[in-house]
Protein backbone atom coordinates (compact mmCIF):
# COMPACT_ATOMS: atom_id res chain seq x y z
CA UNK A 1 0.00 0.00 0.00
CA UNK A 2 1.80 3.21 -0.79
CA UNK A 3 0.28 6.74 0.24
CA UNK A 4 2.72 9.27 -0.24
CA UNK A 5 5.23 7.81 -3.03
CA UNK A 6 4.18 9.10 -6.25
CA UNK A 7 5.21 7.85 -9.71
CA UNK A 8 8.63 9.71 -10.82
CA UNK A 9 5.90 11.98 -13.51
CA UNK A 10 4.54 13.13 -10.51
CA UNK A 11 7.14 14.96 -9.25
CA UNK A 12 9.03 15.66 -12.36
CA UNK A 13 5.94 17.98 -12.76
CA UNK A 14 6.34 19.25 -9.35
CA UNK A 15 9.39 20.15 -9.96
CA UNK A 16 8.79 22.01 -12.92
CA UNK A 17 5.99 23.78 -11.76
CA UNK A 18 8.68 25.09 -9.10
CA UNK A 19 10.91 26.03 -12.29
CA UNK A 20 8.32 28.04 -13.82
CA UNK A 21 6.71 29.61 -10.92
CA UNK A 22 10.65 30.70 -9.81
CA UNK A 23 11.58 32.39 -13.20
CA UNK A 24 8.48 34.35 -13.25
CA UNK A 25 9.14 35.61 -10.05
CA UNK A 26 12.72 36.85 -11.40
CA UNK A 27 11.27 38.39 -14.19
CA UNK A 28 8.65 39.85 -12.42
CA UNK A 29 11.07 41.75 -10.10
CA UNK A 30 13.02 42.88 -13.49
CA UNK A 31 10.14 44.35 -14.53
CA UNK A 32 9.40 46.41 -11.66
CA UNK A 33 12.97 47.15 -10.66
CA UNK A 34 13.60 48.32 -14.45
CA UNK A 35 14.08 52.29 -14.85
CA UNK A 36 12.27 52.49 -18.23
CA UNK A 37 9.45 50.42 -19.36
CA UNK A 38 7.20 50.44 -22.26
CA UNK A 39 3.78 50.76 -22.37
CA UNK A 40 3.46 47.23 -21.99
CA UNK A 41 5.43 46.70 -19.13
CA UNK A 42 8.26 45.38 -21.01
CA UNK A 43 11.94 46.68 -19.94
CA UNK A 44 13.56 48.58 -22.08
CA UNK A 45 16.65 49.84 -20.36
CA UNK A 46 19.67 47.27 -21.51
CA UNK A 47 21.06 46.87 -18.47
CA UNK A 48 18.05 45.67 -16.81
CA UNK A 49 17.44 43.58 -19.64
CA UNK A 50 21.32 41.96 -19.51
CA UNK A 51 20.83 41.17 -15.93
CA UNK A 52 17.70 39.68 -16.53
CA UNK A 53 18.70 37.08 -18.90
CA UNK A 54 21.98 36.17 -16.97
CA UNK A 55 19.54 35.26 -14.04
CA UNK A 56 17.44 33.23 -15.78
CA UNK A 57 20.62 31.48 -17.62
CA UNK A 58 21.79 30.69 -14.10
CA UNK A 59 18.72 30.15 -13.01
CA UNK A 60 17.27 27.59 -15.13
CA UNK A 61 20.76 25.72 -15.56
CA UNK A 62 20.77 25.48 -11.58
CA UNK A 63 17.28 23.91 -11.67
CA UNK A 64 17.75 21.82 -14.47
CA UNK A 65 21.05 20.34 -12.23
CA UNK A 66 19.59 20.20 -9.71
CA UNK A 67 16.49 18.03 -10.99
CA UNK A 68 17.40 14.45 -10.93
CA UNK A 69 18.78 14.56 -7.23
CA UNK A 70 16.08 16.53 -5.59
CA UNK A 71 13.58 14.16 -7.39
CA UNK A 72 15.64 11.35 -6.01
CA UNK A 73 15.01 12.66 -2.42
CA UNK A 74 11.66 13.52 -2.58
CA UNK A 75 11.43 9.70 -3.52
CA UNK A 76 12.96 8.34 -1.34
CA UNK A 77 11.01 10.30 1.36
CA UNK A 78 7.76 8.79 0.01
CA UNK A 79 9.20 5.78 -0.10
CA UNK A 80 9.96 6.22 4.27
CA UNK A 81 7.23 7.43 4.90
CA UNK A 82 4.76 4.70 3.41
CA UNK A 83 6.85 2.15 5.15
CA UNK A 84 6.65 4.22 8.74
CA UNK A 85 3.04 3.96 7.93
CA UNK A 86 3.51 0.02 8.08
CA UNK A 87 4.97 0.04 12.00
CA UNK A 88 2.85 -1.98 14.24
CA UNK A 89 0.71 0.23 16.86
CA UNK A 90 1.54 -0.91 19.84
CA UNK A 91 -1.45 -2.51 22.36
CA UNK A 92 -3.36 0.21 24.56
CA UNK A 93 -5.32 -0.14 27.13
CA UNK A 94 -8.20 2.48 27.89
CA UNK A 95 -6.92 4.68 30.72
CA UNK A 96 -10.93 5.03 32.23
CA UNK A 97 -11.89 1.88 31.67
CA UNK A 98 -9.19 -0.83 31.30
CA UNK A 99 -10.69 -1.98 28.26
CA UNK A 100 -8.53 -3.25 25.05
CA UNK A 101 -8.64 0.26 22.92
CA UNK A 102 -9.20 0.07 19.24
CA UNK A 103 -7.06 1.22 16.44
CA UNK A 104 -8.80 4.30 14.71
CA UNK A 105 -5.82 5.13 12.48
CA UNK A 106 -2.13 5.71 11.84
CA UNK A 107 -0.74 9.19 10.65
CA UNK A 108 2.38 11.30 10.51
CA UNK A 109 3.50 14.37 12.21
CA UNK A 110 6.10 16.09 10.31
CA UNK A 111 8.77 18.32 12.00
CA UNK A 112 9.27 21.01 9.24
CA UNK A 113 12.36 22.40 10.59
CA UNK A 114 14.42 18.71 11.30
CA UNK A 115 11.87 17.20 8.22
CA UNK A 116 12.07 14.47 10.29
CA UNK A 117 8.97 12.09 10.51
CA UNK A 118 7.06 10.20 13.33
CA UNK A 119 4.26 7.51 13.07
CA UNK A 120 1.44 8.25 15.91
CA UNK A 121 -1.98 5.98 16.36
CA UNK A 122 -5.53 7.12 17.52
CA UNK A 123 -6.97 4.56 19.76
CA UNK A 124 -9.98 4.87 20.77
CA UNK A 125 -12.50 2.67 23.20
CA UNK A 126 -15.44 1.36 22.20
CA UNK A 127 -17.31 0.89 26.12
CA UNK A 128 -16.06 4.79 27.28
CA UNK A 129 -15.14 6.56 24.10
CA UNK A 130 -11.91 7.91 25.71
CA UNK A 131 -9.61 8.54 22.75
CA UNK A 132 -5.80 8.18 22.82
CA UNK A 133 -3.06 8.88 21.14
CA UNK A 134 0.57 7.55 21.05
CA UNK A 135 3.46 7.63 18.54
CA UNK A 136 5.53 3.93 17.98
CA UNK A 137 7.57 3.95 21.10
CA UNK A 138 4.75 4.20 23.39
CA UNK A 139 5.00 7.88 24.07
CA UNK A 140 2.07 10.16 24.43
CA UNK A 141 1.03 11.95 21.69
CA UNK A 142 -0.67 15.10 23.06
CA UNK A 143 -3.53 16.32 20.31
CA UNK A 144 -2.23 19.84 19.52
CA UNK A 145 -6.28 21.03 19.47
CA UNK A 146 -7.34 19.96 22.77
CA UNK A 147 -4.62 22.14 24.47
CA UNK A 148 -5.41 26.07 25.37
CA UNK A 149 -2.18 27.66 23.32
CA UNK A 150 -1.27 29.79 25.56
CA UNK A 151 -0.99 27.85 28.93
CA UNK A 152 -1.51 24.36 27.38
CA UNK A 153 -3.93 23.49 29.67
CA UNK A 154 -6.51 20.80 28.73
CA UNK A 155 -9.75 22.25 27.25
CA UNK A 156 -13.35 22.40 28.87
CA UNK A 157 -15.40 21.96 25.54
CA UNK A 158 -19.23 22.01 24.44
CA UNK A 159 -20.30 21.15 21.37
CA UNK A 160 -23.71 22.47 20.11
CA UNK A 161 -25.09 20.83 17.16
CA UNK A 162 -27.49 21.61 14.29
CA UNK A 163 -28.69 20.50 11.03
CA UNK A 164 -25.84 21.80 9.44
CA UNK A 165 -23.29 22.42 11.38
CA UNK A 166 -21.09 21.59 15.08
CA UNK A 167 -20.32 24.47 17.02
CA UNK A 168 -17.56 24.26 19.46
CA UNK A 169 -16.95 26.25 22.41
CA UNK A 170 -13.70 25.76 24.19
CA UNK A 171 -12.66 27.32 27.77
CA UNK A 172 -9.51 27.13 29.21
CA UNK A 173 -10.39 26.04 33.06
CA UNK A 174 -6.45 27.42 34.32
CA UNK A 175 -5.92 31.40 32.45
CA UNK A 176 -9.86 31.60 31.20
CA UNK A 177 -8.89 31.48 27.18
CA UNK A 178 -11.88 31.20 25.09
CA UNK A 179 -12.01 29.82 21.32
CA UNK A 180 -14.96 29.07 19.34
CA UNK A 181 -15.00 27.32 15.59
CA UNK A 182 -17.67 25.87 13.36
CA UNK A 183 -17.46 22.69 11.73
CA UNK A 184 -19.25 22.92 8.67
CA UNK A 185 -21.82 19.41 8.01
CA UNK A 186 -22.15 20.41 3.96
CA UNK A 187 -19.14 22.29 3.31
CA UNK A 188 -19.30 23.92 -0.07
CA UNK A 189 -17.25 21.75 -2.67
CA UNK A 190 -14.06 23.33 -3.68
CA UNK A 191 -14.29 25.36 -7.16
CA UNK A 192 -11.43 23.81 -9.75
CA UNK A 193 -8.68 25.72 -9.70
CA UNK A 194 -8.16 27.56 -12.82
CA UNK A 195 -5.75 26.01 -15.33
CA UNK A 196 -2.82 28.48 -15.92
CA UNK A 197 -3.27 28.87 -19.62
CA UNK A 198 0.87 30.49 -19.37
CA UNK A 199 2.15 26.84 -18.00
CA UNK A 200 2.70 24.82 -21.05
CA UNK A 201 4.73 27.58 -23.02
CA UNK A 202 6.71 29.21 -19.79
CA UNK A 203 7.61 25.04 -19.15
CA UNK A 204 8.87 25.15 -22.75
CA UNK A 205 11.03 28.38 -22.03
CA UNK A 206 11.57 28.09 -18.51
CA UNK A 207 13.01 24.06 -18.43
CA UNK A 208 15.81 23.28 -20.31
CA UNK A 209 15.46 20.33 -22.47
CA UNK A 210 18.04 16.90 -21.56
CA UNK A 211 20.02 18.94 -24.61
CA UNK A 212 20.31 22.37 -23.11
CA UNK A 213 21.05 21.30 -19.43
CA UNK A 214 23.87 19.03 -20.34
CA UNK A 215 25.28 22.28 -22.49
CA UNK A 216 24.85 24.35 -19.13
CA UNK A 217 26.64 21.80 -17.18
CA UNK A 218 29.38 21.18 -19.14
CA UNK A 219 29.51 25.26 -19.45
CA UNK A 220 29.65 25.44 -16.05
CA UNK A 221 32.43 23.06 -15.28
CA UNK A 222 34.36 25.26 -18.19
CA UNK A 223 33.43 28.41 -15.94
CA UNK A 224 34.86 26.78 -12.95
CA UNK A 225 38.31 25.37 -14.50
CA UNK A 226 38.56 28.89 -15.77
CA UNK A 227 38.40 30.40 -12.70
CA UNK A 228 40.85 28.34 -11.06
CA UNK A 229 43.23 28.70 -13.67
CA UNK A 230 42.99 32.65 -13.59
CA UNK A 231 43.52 32.53 -10.06
CA UNK A 232 46.22 30.36 -10.40
CA UNK A 233 47.74 32.84 -12.98
CA UNK A 234 46.75 35.97 -10.56
CA UNK A 235 48.57 34.15 -7.26
CA UNK A 236 51.91 32.99 -9.85
CA UNK A 237 52.34 36.78 -11.29
CA UNK A 238 52.19 38.29 -7.23
CA UNK A 239 54.50 35.75 -6.15
CA UNK A 240 56.68 36.08 -9.41
CA UNK A 241 60.11 35.56 -7.28
CA UNK A 242 58.61 32.97 -4.85
CA UNK A 243 56.97 30.65 -7.92
CA UNK A 244 60.33 30.77 -10.43
CA UNK A 245 62.23 29.40 -7.80
CA UNK A 246 59.72 26.72 -6.84
CA UNK A 247 59.91 25.77 -10.67
CA UNK A 248 64.21 25.93 -10.64
CA UNK A 249 64.38 23.45 -7.72
CA UNK A 250 66.37 21.05 -7.91
CA UNK A 251 64.95 17.44 -8.11
CA UNK A 252 67.20 14.78 -6.57
CA UNK A 253 66.61 11.27 -6.03
CA UNK A 254 67.21 9.66 -2.77
CA UNK A 255 70.71 8.33 -4.70
CA UNK A 256 71.35 12.17 -6.08
CA UNK A 257 71.12 13.27 -2.55
CA UNK A 258 72.99 10.37 -1.22
CA UNK A 259 75.99 11.22 -3.86
CA UNK A 260 75.92 14.91 -3.04
CA UNK A 261 76.20 14.81 0.76
CA UNK A 262 78.70 12.35 0.62
CA UNK A 263 80.71 14.53 -1.32
CA UNK A 264 79.66 17.79 0.17
CA UNK A 265 80.41 16.84 3.66
CA UNK A 266 83.57 15.32 3.57
CA UNK A 267 84.71 18.71 2.69
CA UNK A 268 83.81 19.97 5.94
CA UNK A 269 85.35 16.83 7.63
CA UNK A 270 82.09 14.50 7.96
CA UNK A 271 82.17 11.19 7.05
CA UNK A 272 80.75 7.47 7.21
CA UNK A 273 76.93 9.13 5.88
CA UNK A 274 74.61 6.33 6.18
CA UNK A 275 70.28 6.50 5.26
CA UNK A 276 68.41 4.78 6.96
CA UNK A 277 64.72 4.28 7.98
CA UNK A 278 63.19 6.20 4.77
CA UNK A 279 58.99 6.97 5.39
CA UNK A 280 57.15 7.47 2.33
CA UNK A 281 53.93 9.66 3.01
CA UNK A 282 53.16 12.99 1.15
CA UNK A 283 56.95 13.55 1.11
CA UNK A 284 59.93 10.82 2.55
CA UNK A 285 61.64 11.21 5.16
CA UNK A 286 64.46 9.96 6.12
CA UNK A 287 66.91 9.39 9.03
CA UNK A 288 70.81 10.39 8.71
CA UNK A 289 74.04 9.87 10.47
CA UNK A 290 77.63 10.99 9.96
CA UNK A 291 80.67 11.22 12.02
CA UNK A 292 82.74 14.27 13.01
CA UNK A 293 86.44 13.74 11.49
CA UNK A 294 87.56 16.54 12.83
CA UNK A 295 89.49 16.29 16.25
CA UNK A 296 88.30 18.61 19.18
CA UNK A 297 85.74 19.73 17.15
CA UNK A 298 82.77 19.38 20.54
CA UNK A 299 79.01 18.90 20.43
CA UNK A 300 78.02 22.53 20.23
CA UNK A 301 80.66 23.39 17.18
CA UNK A 302 80.04 20.22 15.88
CA UNK A 303 76.24 20.50 15.31
CA UNK A 304 76.57 24.43 13.99
CA UNK A 305 78.99 23.44 11.39
CA UNK A 306 77.14 20.36 10.14
CA UNK A 307 73.80 22.36 10.26
CA UNK A 308 75.10 24.73 8.16
CA UNK A 309 76.87 22.59 5.32
CA UNK A 310 73.62 20.79 5.16
CA UNK A 311 71.70 24.18 4.58
CA UNK A 312 74.03 25.15 2.49
CA UNK A 313 74.26 21.68 0.28
CA UNK A 314 70.50 21.86 -0.03
CA UNK A 315 69.32 25.50 -0.62
CA UNK A 316 67.66 25.00 -4.14
CA UNK A 317 66.75 21.42 -3.89
CA UNK A 318 63.62 19.81 -3.03
CA UNK A 319 65.42 18.49 0.59
CA UNK A 320 66.08 20.24 3.82
CA UNK A 321 66.66 19.74 7.44
CA UNK A 322 63.67 18.78 9.46
CA UNK A 323 62.74 21.55 12.19
CA UNK A 324 63.86 18.66 14.94
CA UNK A 325 67.74 20.17 13.51
CA UNK A 326 70.81 17.59 14.37
CA UNK A 327 72.01 15.42 17.79
CA UNK A 328 75.29 14.80 18.51
CA UNK A 329 76.71 12.09 20.96
CA UNK A 330 79.99 10.47 20.91
CA UNK A 331 81.32 12.17 17.06
CA UNK A 332 78.03 11.06 15.85
CA UNK A 333 75.65 13.39 14.59
CA UNK A 334 72.45 12.52 14.09
CA UNK A 335 69.01 14.61 12.13
CA UNK A 336 66.34 13.67 9.47
CA UNK A 337 65.55 15.25 6.01
CA UNK A 338 62.45 15.71 3.99
CA UNK A 339 62.48 15.70 0.53
CA UNK A 340 59.07 16.75 -1.66
CA UNK A 341 58.46 16.07 -5.09
CA UNK A 342 55.04 18.18 -5.81
CA UNK A 343 56.05 21.76 -7.52
CA UNK A 344 53.33 23.06 -6.30
CA UNK A 345 53.25 21.82 -2.41
CA UNK A 346 56.74 23.34 -2.69
CA UNK A 347 55.57 26.73 -3.98
CA UNK A 348 53.09 26.66 -1.30
CA UNK A 349 55.58 25.95 2.02
CA UNK A 350 57.91 28.87 0.25
CA UNK A 351 55.17 31.22 0.07
CA UNK A 352 53.96 30.25 3.54
CA UNK A 353 57.61 30.17 4.88
CA UNK A 354 58.22 34.27 3.52
CA UNK A 355 54.72 35.00 5.02
ZN1 LIG B 1 -12.85 3.06 28.17
ZN1 LIG C 1 -5.11 28.61 29.21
Amino acid sequence: MTTYLKDKEYYSNLYDEGTVGRCRRTVEHYKKTAKTKDKLGQIKDRWSQVSLNLSLFFLKGERFADKETTIEKWMERGRQRDELLQTKPPTVYCPKCNQLMELGLANLETNFETEVDRVYFIFGCKSCKETRGLYANGEEYIFKGNLCPECNTKWESKHIKTAKKITTHNLCPKCGNKETYTLDLFPKPKEKEEPDPDFAKDKLEYCLSEEEGRKYVSYKYDLKNMVRIVDEFKDHQKNKVVYEKAQNIKQLSLADLSELLNKGLKKSNYVGLSITNPQVGKDLIINFSVQDDKVGRENYESCQMLRKALVKLLGGTNWKLMSDGVSYKLGVLTGRLRGQDDKDQIYEDLKSSLI
